[in-house]
C-alpha cells in the first residue's frame, strides 16, 4: 500500500480523493423518516445491482463483514440498510488494461470475493440463480451475485467467458469501464466498432447461452442498441442516471430507456446526486478543474512498464471510493433523486426501474444518508411521491428478480 504522500504524487486524481479521505467529518446520526417508511423499508425485498464490495478489503485487507468506518458500505451497514441480494463488482478498472492484465486481475478479485464470501458466510451466500437469492434470504442472510465490472479480457475470448461462468459469474459489462473492448464501445471513449463488432455479436450470443446478465451500463449508446437488438434476453444496465437529467454520456438517453424497456429490461438508479442533478455535477466538476470523472487519458503513462502488483498500489489508495462531499446546499434532496426515478417511471413505467446503487464507487450521496443505512430516505420520498408499497417494492427489488430469473434459468 502506498502513503498518502507518494500517492498525490503520481495520481491525478490524487488531491480530489485525498481530501474526502481526510475530511472525514464525526459519524452524524441517522436521518429522519417516517415511521410508515420504516415499515415498508424493513418488509421489502431489496436487490441492489450494484455495490463496490469488496474494493476496500482487497487492496487494503479485512474482511467486509466487519463494520467499517471507512466508505459507504459493508455487510453489516447493507443489512440495517435493508439490503437483501446485490451484484458484487468485480472491479478490474482501467489502470490495469495497458499491460494485458486485466484476465489475471479477473480471476484474482473473483478468488477474493469467493474466499470473502465463504469467511462471512453466517453472513452471505453466493447466488447464481434467483432461486438462489430466494433461499439465502429465508435463511436471513445477503446473497452476492458476481458482476464483472471492466474488463476480463478486451479481446472478449468466450472461453474465458465460460471459465468465469463456472466460477459463478453472472453478469458482465459489455464495454471495458469507460474504455472500449476490441468488441464493444464504450460511453467515453473514442468510437472504434461503431457499437458491437461482429465478435461482439458472438459475445452477446454466448453469454444468452450461459445465461449470463448483459450489462450495458458504460456502453455506448450504439453498443446498448445494438445489444438490445442482438440478445435473446432482456438488457440490464446496472447503475446509471438519466442524460435527460443531466447531460452526461455516461448516461441513458430516453429513446434507449424506452428500448431496453420494450425488450423487458431494467434500468438502476445510482444513489449519487452527480447523475440526478446538475447542480451537483457542476459543483464537482469546478473541483476538479474542469475534468470529467471519465477523464482517464493519464492512465496509460502512468502504468507504463509497472507489473500487477505495482499497479495495485498505484490505485490502492483511491479505495474505497467514498465519494466527494457535498455541502447541504449543493447535495441533492432524496425528493429530488426521486424525481429523476419518477421521470423513467413516466417514460417507461414502473416494471423497468431499480437501484444499482454504486456504494464505494464514489456516488456524492443524497442530503443526509450517511451510507447504506439511510436508504430508507428514498423510500419515504417515494411515499411523499404518492408511490403504492407495490411500486416501491418493484423498484427496491421486484424488478431485478423478475429480469434476473428471466436471464438465468434454464
Ligand atoms: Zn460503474
Amino acid at each position: 500500500m502506498l502513503t498518502r504522500r507518494s500517492f498525490l504524487g503520481h495520481s491525478a486524481i490524487a488531491p480530489f480523493a485525498l481530501r474526502s479521505i481526510l475530511c472525514a467529518e464525526p459519524e452524524t446520526s441517522a436521518p429522519q423518516v417516517s415511521a410508515r417508511a420504516v415499515v415498508i423499508h424493513k418488509r421489502t425485498f431489496i436487490f441492489d445491482g450494484h455495490v463496490h464490495a469488496l474494493d476496500r478489503e482487497y487492496y487494503h485487507g479485512g474482511s467486509f463483514g466487519t463494520r467499517s468506518t471507512e466508505g459507504q458500505w459493508d455487510l453489516v451497514r447493507a443489512a440495517e440498510g435493508g439490503e437483501d441480494a446485490f451484484f458484487l463488482s468485480i472491479f478490474v478498472p482501467e489502470e490495469y488494461y495497458p499491460s494485458r492484465f486485466e484476465t489475471k486481475q479477473a480471476f484474482r478479485r473473483i478468488d477474493h470475493a469467493l474466499q470473502q464470501i465463504a469467511l462471512n458466510h453466517d453472513k452471505v451466500e453466493l447466488a447464481m440463480t434467483a432461486d438462489d437469492i430466494l433461499h439465502i434470504r429465508a435463511k436471513g442472510k445477503m446473497a452476492a451475485i458476481l458482476d464483472i465490472e471492466g474488463s476480463y479480457d478486451l479481446d472478449g475470448n468466450v472461453g474465458i467467458l465460460r471459465e468465469l461462468y463456472k466460477r459463478g459469474v453472472r453478469s458482465a459489462q459489455l464495454s471495458a469501464h469507460n474504455w472500449n473492448q476490441k468488441y464493444a464501445d464504450a460511453c467515453c471513449s473514442p468510437p472504434q466498432s461503431n457499437g458491437l463488432s461482429k465478435h461482439g455479436r458472438k459475445v452477446i450470443h454466448e453469454m444468452n447461452n450461459l445465461g449470463m446478465v448483459i450489462n450495458v451500463s458504460h456502453s455506448s449508446d450504439q453498443t446498448i442498441s445494438q445489444a438490445i437488438d442482438a440478445s435473446d434476453h432482456p438488457v440490464i444496465a446496472t447503475h446509471g442516471g438519466l442524460r435527460s437529467a443531466n447531460d452526461i454520456p455516461r448516461l441513458m438517453p430516453d429513446d434507449l430507456l424506452k428500448k431496453l424497456a420494450s425488450k423487458g429490461g431494467v434500468f438502476g438508479f445510482q444513489i449519487g446526486g452527480e447523475f440526478a442533478s446538475r447542480r451537483v455535477a457542476e459543483y464537482l466538476t469546478a473541483r476538479r478543474n474542469g475534468k470529467s470523472f471519465t477523464d482517464t487519458v493519464s492512465i496509460p503513462d502512468r502504468v507504463k512498464g509497472k507489473t500487477i502488483e505495482q499497479v495495485d498500489s498505484l490505485v490502492a489508495p483511491v479505495y474505497p471510493m467514498a465519494g466527494a462531499r457535498t455541502p447541504d446546499n449543493i447535495a441533492v434532496a432524496a425528493d429530488e433523486w426521486v424525481d429523476v426515478v419518477d421521470k423513467a417511471v413516466q417514460l417507461v413505467g414502473e416494471d423497468h426501474v431499480s437501484l444499482g446503487s454504486d456504494f464505494d464507487g464514489g456516488p456524492p450521496l443524497p442530503r443526509g444518508m450517511r451510507d447504506v443505512r439511510d436508504l430508507p430516505l428514498i423510500t419515504d420520498a417515494m411515499l411523499r411521491r404518492g408511490y403504492s408499497e407495490g411500486r416501491i417494492d418493484k423498484f427496491w427489488g421486484g424488478n431485478l428478480l423478475r429480469v434476473f430469473r428471466q436471464i438465468t434459468q434454464k
